[in-house]
C-alpha cells in the first residue's frame, strides 16, 4: 500500500489536500464506507482515486456519464493511472479487453455504467476480480425527488450484499437534507461516516441583477469581462436555447446549443467542442452540466431564474474549478417568477412535493433581492458561517436603500382596489395614472389608486413589486396569469404599524468590479513567455488527442512564467506536475523556458 500524500504528490503534481479530503482517504484505506457532500468543484474525484491506487486491487467507479467516461479515462492514463471504462459505447472486443485487464489485476480504476453493473454477468466478472472500493459519483441520482433520478441506481444497494468486505464511496455536490437522508437510507450507508463541507467557492464572483434589457446586459459583460473566454449560459427552455445560441453566435461567439431535445450526436459534438477548444460558450438548459469537469470555465450566466439555491449554486459551481477568479452572473425578473410557478402548478407530484419546491423558490427569490453578502446567504442555506465575503456584488458597491413605506402603501391598496386580480405590468399602468386601453375599459382610471404612484419609473415600480414579493407581503397567483395577491403579511404595512426599506436597482460593471483576471497575475514583459507556453500546451494536447487542460491547467503554466523551472527537479515542484507528466511533458515546457531565458539574456548583452 502506498502513502496517499505519496500519491497526491507524484501523480497528481498537488501538495496539500484539500478541506476534508484527508479525511475521507483515511477512512477509505481503512476500510470505512463514506457519504461526501461536497460543492461542484470542491474536489470529489480525489476522495475516490486516492484510495483506490493507495489499496490493493481496482477501484469501481459508478457513473451516469457515459459520454463523459472516455475523458475522465484519457485524463487519468495522462497522470500515469492504469484506468478503463465499461459501458455501451464500446466494442465487445474492446470490452473484454478491458475485463481480461481486470482479471489479470493490471487496471487501478475501472469506471462502470449503472445499468451494466446490475447486470449478473458484470457482478460476476467483479466477483473474479479484486476490488479496493467502489465509488457511486452522482449519488443523487437514486433520488426519486430530483430530476435526475435514475432507477438503476435503487440496485446499488446490492454492492453491500454482493460485496460486505469492499468499501463503498457515495459522492454528490447535492446537500439538501432530505436528499442525504435518502442516498444514505437507499445505498445502505447509514452506518458510513458522512462527510459535509467546504461549501465556500471564493474565486467565483456572485453577481444577481435585475433583467432590464437581457441581450444588452450579457452582451456587455461577455464583451467587457470575457471576451476570450469558456463559459456557460443557462436558460429555462429549449427555444430560448437556440435563439440565444444562434444570436452570440451572430455577434461573433462560439456559440452552442444545448437541450434535451437535440440529437444525441449533436450534443455528443457540442459538449466535446466545448471541452476541447478554448473559448467555447456553451447555451443550456438544465440538461447540460452534470459531471462537466471542464476546469476553465470563467462564467456562468443565468438568463432565468434557478428554482432553487442548491441549483444555482450546484449551476454556478460549474466555473472557476481551477480556482481562478470566475464571475456567476444571474438576470432574473419578476417573469420569471410567474413562469416557474406556473411550471411548478402543472408539474406532477403531490401538493407537499409542491409546497416544498414553492419554498425553494421562494428562498432563490429571497437571495436574489438581499442587500447584505450574497454568500453568506449562500453558506448560511449549507450551513456554513462567515463573514462578508468581499467579492459578491453586494459587498463590493454596497446597495442604497431607500423608504419605501409609502410607495408599497401605495401598491398594496391599488392590488386591492383593482381586486387582485392584475399581474404587476397592469397595477403599475393604473398607478402611474396609464390611459391604454386596458385600464380604461377596467374603468381603473375611475379608483381612488389611480394616478398616485406618478412619482417612480416603471423600473423602479417593478422593482417594488419584486421585493414585495420577495418578503412575502405579496403573492404571485401563477394559476392566474400571475396575479398579484395580498398576503396576510402585509397588514400591518398596510395599518401603518410597519416601515420597509427597499434596495434601489443598480446595474454593476467591470469598472466597478475589477474581478482579478487570469492574464493579471502575469507581467507584461511575460506574456510572450505565457503564449508560448500555451501554444506547447496545445501543440502536445492535439498529439495526445486530450483537451489542453488535461496536459496542464492555466494555473500550471502561470506558475511556470513566474517560477521559470529549467531543470526536472525545479518543474517537480510546481502544482500540477507529477511523475508522469514530467516524464511526459517536461522537456517540452523546460525547452519552451529555455529558449525564452537565452533570447533575455542575448537581449542584455547587447
Ligand atoms: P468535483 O468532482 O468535486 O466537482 P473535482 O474532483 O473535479 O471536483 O476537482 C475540481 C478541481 O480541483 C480539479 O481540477 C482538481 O484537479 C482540483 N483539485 C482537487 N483536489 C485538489 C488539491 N488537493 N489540490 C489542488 N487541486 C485540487
Ligand atoms: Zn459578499
Amino acid at each position: 500500500m502506498s502513502d496517499p500524500q505519496h500519491i497526491l504528490e507524484h501523480v497528481f503534481g498537488y501538495d496539500s489536500f484539500r478541506g476534508p479530503q484527508q479525511a475521507i482517504i483515511e477512512a477509505l484505506v481503512r476500510g470505512d464506507d463514506a457519504l461526501v457532500i461536497m460543492p461542484t468543484g470542491g474536489g470529489k474525484s480525489l476522495c475516490y482515486q486516492i484510495p483506490s491506487l493507495a489499496r490493493e486491487g481496482c477501484g469501481v467507479v459508478i457513473s451516469p456519464l457515459i459520454a463523459l467516461m472516455q475523458d475522465q479515462v484519457d485524463a487519468l492514463k495522462e497522470l500515469g493511472v492504469r484506468a478503463g471504462f465499461l459501458n455501451s459505447s464500446l466494442s465487445s472486443a474492446e470490452a473484454s479487453a478491458t475485463e481480461q485487464a481486470l482479471l489479470s489485476g493490471e487496471l487501478d480504476l475501472l469506471y462502470i455504467a449503472p445499468e451494466r453493473l446490475v447486470q449478473s454477468r458484470c457482478q460476476s466478472l467483479l466477483q473474479q476480480a479484486k476490488l479496493s472500493l467502489f465509488a457511486i459519483d452522482e449519488a443523487h441520482c437514486v433520488s426519486q425527488w430530483g430530476h435526475d433520478f435514475r432507477s438503476d441506481y435503487l440496485q446499488l444497494s446490492l454492492l453491500h450484499e454482493l460485496f460486505p468486505t469492499v468499501p463503498r464511496i457515495a459522492l454528490t455536490a447535492t446537500a439538501d437534507a432530505r436528499t442525504q437522508k435518502e442516498i444514505a437510507e437507499r445505498l445502505q450507508l447509514t452506518e458510513a461516516e458522512h462527510f459535509l463541507g467546504g461549501f465556500d467557492r471564493p474565486n467565483i464572483q456572485y453577481r444577481i441583477q435585475h433583467k432590464d434589457k437581457p441581450r444588452q446586459q450579457l452582451l456587455q459583460f461577455l464583451r467587457t469581462e470575457h471576451p476570450q473566454h469558456a463559459g456557460i449560459v443557462y436558460c429555462l427552455s429549449r427555444k430560448k436555447v437556440e435563439q440565444t445560441a444562434e444570436w452570440l453566435s451572430k455577434e461573433g461567439f462560439t456559440a452552442l446549443p444545448y437541450h434535451a431535445g437535440l440529437p444525441a450526436t449533436l450534443k455528443q459534438t457540442h459538449q466535446r467542442r466545448f471541452l476541447r477548444e478554448e473559448s467555447v460558450i456553451i447555451v443550456a438548459t438544465i440538461a447540460f452540466g452534470m459531471g462537466i469537469d471542464k476546469p476553465d470555465v470563467r462564467f456562468v450566466v443565468h438568463l432565468d431564474l434557478p428554482k432553487s439555491v442548491e441549483a444555482y449554486y450546484q449551476e454556478t459551481g460549474r466555473a472557476g474549478r481551477d480556482g481562478d477568479a470566475a464571475t456567476a452572473l444571474l438576470l432574473y425578473g419578476l417573469e420569471d417568477v410567474v413562469k416557474l410557478g406556473q411550471m411548478l402548478g402543472n408539474s406532477d407530484g403531490n401538493d407537499v412535493f409542491k409546497r416544498h419546491e414553492r419554498q425553494r423558490l421562494d428562498a432563490m427569490l429571497g437571495l436574489c433581492e438581499i442587500t447584505s453578502c450574497r454568500r453568506q446567504v449562500l453558506l448560511r442555506y449549507f450551513g456554513e458561517q462567515s463573514s462578508p465575503c468581499g467579492n459578491c456584488d453586494n459587498c463590493i458597491s454596497p446597495a442604497e436603500t431607500w423608504d419605501g413605506t409609502d410607495a408599497s402603501r401605495k401598491l398594496l391598496s391599488c392590488i386591492y382596489r383593482t381586486g387582485q386580480r392584475y399581474g404587476a405590468n397592469h397595477v403599475i399602468e393604473v398607478l402611474r395614472g396609464s390611459s391604454n386601453e386596458k385600464v380604461m375599459q377596467a374603468g381603473h382610471s375611475a379608483i381612488s389608486t389611480y394616478g398616485i404612484g406618478k412619482e417612480l419609473s416603471n423600473n423602479e415600480w417593478r422593482s417594488v413589486v419584486r421585493q414585495l414579493v420577495a418578503q412575502g407581503l405579496i403573492d404571485v397567483n401563477a394559476d392566474a396569469f400571475g396575479a398579484l395577491q395580498l398576503n396576510d403579511s402585509c397588514r400591518a404595512l398596510l395599518r401603518g404599524e410597519q416601515t420597509l426599506q427597499l434596495r434601489r436597482d443598480k446595474q454593476i460593471t467591470a469598472s466597478a468590479s475589477p474581478a482579478k483576471r487570469v492574464q493579471s497575475n502575469i507581467d507584461e514583459q511575460d506574456m510572450p513567455l505565457w503564449h508560448d507556453l500555451r501554444a506547447c500546451r496545445k501543440r502536445l494536447a492535439d498529439e495526445h488527442q486530450v483537451p489542453p487542460y488535461v496536459v496542464f491547467h492555466d494555473a500550471t503554466l502561470i506558475e511556470m512564467v513566474q517560477k521559470r523551472p529549467t531543470t526536472k527537479q525545479a518543474m517537480l515542484t510546481i502544482t500540477g506536475v507529477g511523475d508522469s507528466k514530467l516524464e511526459r511533458f517536461g522537456k517540452d515546457f523546460i525547452d519552451v523556458i529555455l529558449e525564452h531565458e537565452y533570447r533575455q539574456l542575448e537581449g542584455t548583452s547587447l
